[in-house]
Formats: C-alpha cells, structure tokens, sequence
C-alpha cells in the first residue's frame, strides 16, 4: 500500500503520531480531528496516500463508496442526532483553492446540534 514518509496523515496512520481512532479497516482508517468545527467531526481517510480528490481514478470507485457508505454509520455511532432533523455534512477540501491543508485525501464527517464553530 502507497505511503509517504512525509505525509502527516501517513504518520498518524501508522501510529507514529496519536490519533483518536474512530473506526479502522484494511483500507481505511477514521479518527477526531484535532481542530473539530463542530460538536462531532471526525476524518476518514484511505489508508493508502493519495494527494486529494483530484488523483481518484476509477481504481478508486469502490473505496470512495465505501467512505460515503461508512460516513453516516460512523456519525450516528459518534453522536449525530438522526436524519432529518439531525444530520451532518461531509465535506473534502481538494487542493490550495479548495482549502485543503494537508495532502492525503480526507473526508470531513461533521455535526452535531447547532450553532457551530465558523470555518
Ligand atoms: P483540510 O483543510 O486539509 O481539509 O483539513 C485538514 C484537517 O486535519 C484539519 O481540520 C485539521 O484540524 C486536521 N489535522 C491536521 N493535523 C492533524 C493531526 O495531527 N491530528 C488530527 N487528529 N487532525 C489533524
Ligand atoms: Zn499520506
């Protein structure tokens, strides 16, 4: 699997920086982030490195449907009220307009009852 020394989120999967797991398969691997913006955000990231959205070809179809499919189950678990009136949004920042910070594709799963953090 594609790793990159450099790559902070590479790290934290390998357990080389500590992170507050939220989920782990063979492919993919969710934790708290560091900065939540809301009452519940987590990651969820691929554990192979690929730089964002923009890199995901079609080898990338089932694993991307894996992360959507995962997301809500892992809200719900993490403490998002139900659909509709609960909810949560996803969000994947894709490159420097985008505003992604760090270049290992993410997922953003964030909610929890309002009002939230700006960002
Ligand atoms: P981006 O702006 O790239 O979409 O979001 C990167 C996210 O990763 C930010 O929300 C930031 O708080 C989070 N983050 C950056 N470094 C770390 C870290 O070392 N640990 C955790 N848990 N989250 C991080
Ligand atoms: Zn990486």
């Amino acid at each position: 699997m594609s790793s990159d020394p450099n790559c902070i989120f590479c790290k934290l999967i390998a357990g080389q920086i500590p992170s507050r797991k939220v989920y782990e398969d063979d492919e993919l691997y969710a934790f708290h982030d560091i900065h939540p913006h809301a009452p519940v955000h987590f990651l969820i990231v691929p554990k192979a490195h690929i730089p964002s959205l923009a890199q995901a070809t079609e080898a990338h179809q089932a694993l991307l449907g894996r992360i959507l499919v995962l997301a809500p189950k892992l809200a719900l678990e993490q403490g998002c009220n139900p659909y509709p009136h609960g909810g949560f949004r996803v969000v994947v920042n894709t490159g420097d307009e985008g505003g992604q910070e760090v270049h290992h594709l993410h997922v953003h799963v964030m909610g929890g009852p309002r009002p939230w953090a700006k960002g």
